[in-house]
């Protein structure tokens, strides 16, 4: 063999490797974890994300073919590995493939020390265990530190974290943990309400059961009563804390 011919077959090695082995292979060297729950995006390279659209499209069409489901003769279920592969790479799971949204801080000029809340806030997540919808709402309370962010930037935060598989403990968590890097409050504290469709689509089928979730930071963890308030101003929302 020439080494032209020996070149080209390492380039068809290379070429034929599937994109997440190298995005994966990236990874692992860094140590980097990559959970469900965890985004990835420093690790993707340009045009890797294209490149695994179309790869997660090809898994996504043998799994419909394991499904039993004509994929060449079903006129409904022709374009669907495509539609699927899109819908979790750009939309449902955006969370895990694309950077955060930009949010710039402001000094908190005029020193503002009275606790603010937020909501709802509209979430929408799947759970890592059925990749099934988690639907709900999300309240945030703050204590301002030295550092502001326009309150619009709290719901793309929340969408970006909430766009990946997740359990709602973890979401929760993360959530707070993006915001307190972002804004150093002095007070942090978070409520999600939401319905788990693994709940009520399969499983158990209890159509009405929502979870509820919080996390408490700062000077809402050290002070009852402002945790107090938080929740108080929180109960006075009519979609919160009610039975539906
Ligand atoms: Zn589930």
């Amino acid at each position: 063999m020439t080494s032209k011919s020996t070149d080209k077959g390492v380039k068809e090695k290379i070429t034929l490797q599937l994109t997440s082995e190298i995005i994966r292979h990236r990874l692992r060297s860094e140590g980097a974890r990559f959970h469900a729950n965890d985004n990835i995006s420093e690790y993707i390279f340009p045009g890797e994300l294209e490149s695994l659209e179309k790869e997660v499209a090809m898994r996504v069409k043998e799994l419909l073919k394991s499904l039993l489901i004509d994929v060449d003769n079903d006129h409904n279920s022709q374009e669907t590995a495509e539609r699927v592969s899109r819908m979790y790479i750009n939309e449902v799971f955006k969370g895990r493939y694309k950077k955060q949204p930009k949010v710039t801080d402001f000094p908190n000029a005029k020193n503002l020390d009275e606790i603010y809340t937020l909501g709802p806030i509209s979430v929408r997540s799947a759970c890592s265990h059925h990749l099934v919808p988690i639907i709900g709402d999300c309240w945030i309370g703050i204590k301002p530190g030295d550092k502001v962010i326009g309150i619009s930037k709290f719901a793309r935060v929340a969408d970006w974290v909430f766009s990946r598989p997740h359990i709602q403990e973890e979401a929760v968590m993360i959530l707070a943990d993006e915001i307190e890097s972002l804004c150093e409050p002095k007070g942090l504290a978070i409520l999600v309400k939401a319905k788990h469709f693994c709940m009520c689509w399969r499983g158990v089928k209890e159509p009405n059961t929502s979870m509820i979730n919080s996390v408490v930071r700062g000077d809402f963890r050290h002070d009852p009563s402002l945790k107090q308030e938080f929740f108080e101003l929180v109960k006075q929302q009519p979609s919160a804390l009610s039975c539906n």
